[in-house]
């Protein structure tokens, strides 16, 4: 697979309206790097300029040191999967997943010996002969899945490819794409706008807001130290502080409840579910604070309690 830089890209589609920022990022080898940012912030931008589809203003990529973006997109060996899936309706699954092979010009046993190792990776080699029109939208995604490995890209990118996808079958495909992109050591830039596909999946994660990027980091670092207070709300639910020090962020899970502790504060109301609940408590100062209990004791609107923090994981955040 290949180590992927970004040095500098930057696009406006409008002039004097930029969607993306000058971008430095670095990539490595087998990587399953995460585009993590609300609708509209640029992700899908990067990713096309990553396969080619778009050119950006300035800047340049390199695929393992070889610049490339002057490439037309069929000469970079990605491969894209959408959530759409963008499939071949009237062609069945083998056809569908043989369709990139063919247009490189492969002969008929290359073809075949590709397509059924692909199939087999997302378990779908009983279903060659149907009409893709015919499966469920999770197995139409792993055709969509197949028909890019078998290619065998240097890069795979994969834009928001499970937002059709019902609960169950997204936490499925999580595991699955995770599993794939592991065995087939990929490197693959994956972009959503769901923080817990991004936490439950990615190596790293860029976040993103306005086209700039916010932090990149481990999913531990991102949530558990986020730079500042776009990243620290858009990962989770979070209590921001103004203290002397400056903005503090702690997470509601990080919170005691207890009889003793830093903080008076009366329960304002609760939401019980099951495992946990989560309560809102005013400080004597007047300060909303959300904290996450694990296995709740019931508890009563209006009773007092001393809110104790967990110290190491209050972050000073900037501004
Ligand atoms: P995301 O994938 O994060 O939702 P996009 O990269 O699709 O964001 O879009 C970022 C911004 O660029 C949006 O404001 C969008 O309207 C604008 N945009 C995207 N594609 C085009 C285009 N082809 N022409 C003009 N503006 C575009
Ligand atoms: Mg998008």
């Amino acid at each position: 697979m290949s180590n992927v830089s970004i040095c500098g890209i930057a696009k406006s589609y409008q002039p004097d309206v930029p969607v993306l920022q000058p971008i430095d990022l670095n990539i490595p080898d087998g990587e399953l790097f995460f585009l993590l940012g609300p609708s509209g912030c640029g992700k899908s931008t990067l990713l096309r300029i990553i396969a080619g589809l778009v050119k950006p203003n300035c800047g340049k990529i390199l695929f393992d040191g070889e610049d490339i973006t002057e490439l037309p997109p069929e000469k970079r060996r990605t491969a894209m999967v959408f959530q759409n899936y963008a499939l071949w309706p009237h062609l069945t699954v083998f056809e569908n997943v043989a369709f990139g092979l063919r247009s490189e010009g492969a002969d008929k046993e290359t073809v075949k010996r590709e397509v059924e190792a692909a199939l087999a990776v997302v378990q779908l080699s009983d279903f060659a002969k149907r009409k893709v029109t015919s499966l469920s939208g999770g197995q139409q995604q792993r055709v969509a899945l197949a028909r890019a490995l078998a290619v065998k890209p240097r890069l795979l990118l994969l834009d928001e490819p499970l937002s059709n996808l019902d609960a169950r079958l997204r936490d499925e495909m999580r595991c699955e794409i995770r599993r794939i992109c592991k065995e087939k050591h990929l490197t693959a830039v994956y972009v959503t706008h769901d923080r817990n596909e991004a936490l439950s999946m990615a190596d790293r994660i860029a976040v993103m807001h306005n086209g700039v990027l916010q932090q990149v980091g481990t999913p531990q670092k991102i949530y558990g130290k986020p730079r500042n207070s776009f990243v620290a709300k858009f990962l989770g639910d979070t209590n921001l502080l103004r203290t002397e020090a400056g903005l503090i962020s702690i997470r509601p899970e990080c919170i005691r409840i207890g009889d003793a502790g830093e903080v008076k504060a009366e329960l304002v109301s609760g939401t019980y579910l099951g495992d946990h609940s989560e309560w809102v408590f005013c400080t004597e100062a007047g300060e909303k604070l959300l904290v996450t209990e694990y296995a709740p004791p019931p508890r009563s609107a209006g009773e007092t309690f001393f809110l104790s923090f967990d110290e190491s994981r209050k972050v000073l955040l900037e501004e």
